[in-house]
């Protein structure tokens, strides 16, 4: 049985997401706030996060950064309408996804369900010889996450790693921003491909700036490539 920890100060509708989720045959837990979130998660390993942003004691997003340090599970962020900048921030610290309130509970039941397989077959999807992908200098380690260049580590949050994993997986080839949306993201995430846009910009500062080279190449008319260049060489 899957767990959810369901992270909302609004007893209501923690409430009711509880009986929501325990009648599709998901264990719940709920906390009221952030610091009990950070103790409830500790003592009890999940497999899905449903996350208010607005919290007393600890914001849902300093949660989501302290839970993403150690812990991979998936997290879904709740936000209300108007907070743009935090689901970006969310995003950025590594949340898979988030739903506006108020929300229906089927769509919300879809992307839990979208969520727990996408990180089932995170899991499972590379073959034991596969585990670290490597182009040049570049090394990305599909087990423990972690990426170098050369022996530099290099930080990189939960979509900046995936979207570098799937590049790496299909070095060479023109790849779309539709393809990336869907395999990285899951499934139209925002109705428009711009988040794509905003993390390869991401991965070319963390990735191509420092250390002078051009690995992700935009390919006009199609999408993205990687292959590793000196910076200068080609397009
Ligand atoms: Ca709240």
């Amino acid at each position: 049985m899957n767990r959810i920890l369901v992270v909302e100060d609004e007893k209501k509708l923690a409430r009711y997401l509880q009986l929501e989720l325990t009648h599709e045959g998901y264990e719940v837990r709920l906390a009221h706030d952030g610091r009990s979130a950070l103790t409830t998660h500790a003592d009890w390993p999940c497999d899905l996060i449903l996350l208010d942003l607005m919290l007393p004691e600890l914001s849902g997003i300093e949660v989501c950064r302290r839970i993403r340090q150690k812990d991979n599970v998936p997290i879904i962020m709740l936000t209300a309408k108007d907070d743009v900048s935090d689901k970006v921030m969310g995003l950025d610290m590594g949340a898979d996804d988030y739903m506006t309130k108020p929300f229906a509970i089927e769509e919300l039941l879809a992307r839990i369900r979208v969520a727990l397989k996408r990180h089932s077959e995170q899991g499972a999807e590379h073959a034991p010889g596969e585990r670290v992908l490597t182009e040049g200098e570049l090394s990305l380690d599909r087990d423990s996450r972690e990426v170098r260049y050369g022996t530099e580590p290099v930080v990189l949050t939960k979509k900046e790693f995936d979207l570098l994993e799937y590049l790496m997986l299909h070095r060479n080839v023109a790849i779309s921003r539709n393809e990336l949306l869907d395999k990285v993201w899951g499934y139209s995430y925002l109705g428009d491909t711009n988040v794509v846009d905003v993390y390869i910009r991401y991965l070319r500062c963390k990735l191509d700036d420092p250390y002078h080279i051009k690995l992700i190449h935009t390919v006009r008319g199609v999408g993205y490539l990687l292959r590793l260049e000196p910076e200068g060489d080609g397009a």
